[in-house]
């Protein structure tokens, strides 16, 4: 069985019983695109205590919102099928922008009018194949506009992520803003702020991981919602880049070049001409994990290092090419250099040699580790450091291959070098 099917079952079920039932928001919007949906909303009369007494099994997800999931048979991938079954619902009122204080049970066309946007306030009744439209969705998906339900201000301002919804929604349908919705925006983007970083940064990754990225942080430009949540690149648009152009449209350029980019290398090539304490600054403050923070900081700190792959040392190419984070920065050094037209054969370059040399090759087990410089009689300091790094790179090189050698390069590198194994006084 499908999630469609199941879903069509469960509508099917409530229908049954007597109850309204009708596919709801996003999976109709996708289905008059002629898209797949992703998940399967049905919107009902039924009370959450009666969808849960008429199937089996039920999971409370927000009961208090009258959100109940319907748990169905293994679906391809071996997991229980979901559907969301919502009893239609009134929101209100907002007093702190993000959540309603509390809602009440109401009709069918009560419940669209709560929805964000015309294109997401869609029912589907899947038995009548019919469409049902109180909010004027289908209108608007024809002709390609996104619209806030009702007054646009006011519905900014019961809940400001909208606002971030708003852009989402557009770039990745490829819809203009109507008027009025986007001027409420315009006014109210510093207000975004109200809503929680994990939210905001929840936007930004659906954002930045679509392939309409770059319409999206152009229109999160053009609606001050970059200045609202990223203040930091708004010095880019002065910055010159070029002979003609500005720093602000070259990055627009390599996030449009980026191919189904994880978030962090999206969001690195975002930020990727701020210096790596900005970029931390920020991942910290929209509440990013660790994992994520690291590896951003990191793409950006390096992201000019292979432009000169051809002439660099082995042992730099190897230690690079063993960080787990080097797929994401040849792809950002690939995206860079073809934003500005430039020639991206250091990336093929490197791409080569990732083939062509082994794990083992690239990341050997070392040869000598601090236990050893002390069974050759030296005292642990600040020195062992320096002389596991110089073995290291030529064990890289391929200049030592056991560690015998290794041990007869560290006493060449004591006697002739002045490097001293007593500790400096
Ligand atoms: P996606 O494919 O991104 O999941 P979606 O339309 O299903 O798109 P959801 O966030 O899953 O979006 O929400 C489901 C539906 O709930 C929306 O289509 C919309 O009708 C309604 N909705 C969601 N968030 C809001 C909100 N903040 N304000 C008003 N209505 C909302
Ligand atoms: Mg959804």
């Amino acid at each position: 069985m499908t999630e469609a099917q199941f879903a069509y079952s469960v509508v099917h079920r409530l229908r049954d019983a007597g109850y309204q039932a009708l596919f709801a928001g996003g999976c109709v919007r996708d289905m008059l695109l002629g898209l797949e949906p992703h998940d399967f909303d049905v919107a009902t009369d039924a009370r959450p205590e009666e969808v849960q007494r008429l199937f089996r099994r039920t999971l409370a997800v927000g009961a208090s919102f009258g959100v109940i999931e319907v748990l169905g048979p293994r679906g391809e991938d071996g997991k229980p099928l979901r559907v969301q079954v919502s009893t239609f619902r009134a929101e209100g009122p907002y007093s702190d922008g993000r959540h309603p204080d509390r809602v009440t049970f109401t009709t069918a066309e009560g419940d669209a009018s709560r929805r964000d946007f015309t294109i997401n306030g869609l029912f589907y009744d899947p038995i009548a194949a019919q469409v049902i439209d109180y909010v004027g969705g289908r209108k608007d998906l024809d002709e390609r506009v996104l619209r806030a339900i009702g007054n646009p201000w006011e519905r900014f301002a019961e809940d400001k992520l909208r606002m971030l919804r708003a852009i989402r929604f557009a770039a990745r349908f490829d819809l203009t803003i109507e008027p009025n919705t986007f001027q409420a925006i315009r006014e109210m983007a510093q207000q975004i702020t109200v809503v929680s970083a994990e939210r905001i940064a929840e936007e930004l990754r659906r954002m930045l991981t679509d392939s309409h990225r770059a319409r999206a942080i152009q229109l999160m430009w053009d609606s001050g919602l970059v200045h609202a949540i990223l203040p930091e690149l708004v010095p880019f648009k002065e910055a010159p880049w070029g002979s003609t152009g500005n720093v602000w449209d070259h990055v627009v350029r390599v996030l449009d070049r980026l191919r189904d980019p994880s978030f962090p290398l999206a969001f690195a090539a975002l930020l990727h001409h701020l210096d790596g304490e900005a970029a931390n600054s920020i991942c910290r403050r929209l509440k990013l994990s660790n994992d994520e923070r690291e590896r951003i900081v990191w793409l950006i700190e390096n992201h000019d290092y292979l432009c000169n792959a051809p002439r660099m040392r082995i042992s730099q190419l190897k230690t690079v090419f063993a960080h787990p984070g080097i797929r994401e920065l040849l792809d950002l050094h690939r995206a860079d250099a073809e934003a500005d037209g430039r020639s991206t054969e250091h990336v093929a370059f490197c791409e080569r040699l990732l083939e062509q040399w082994s794990e083992a090759e690239i990341n050997p087990p070392p040869l000598l580790s601090g236990s050893d410089l002390i069974r050759m009689g030296l005292k642990p300091g600040p020195l062992f450091r320096t002389l596991l790094e110089r073995v290291r790179e030529a064990q890289l090189e391929g200049e030592v291959k056991n560690a015998d050698e290794a041990r007869q390069l560290v006493q060449r590198l004591l006697s002739s070098e002045g490097l001293s194994g007593e500790p400096k006084t």
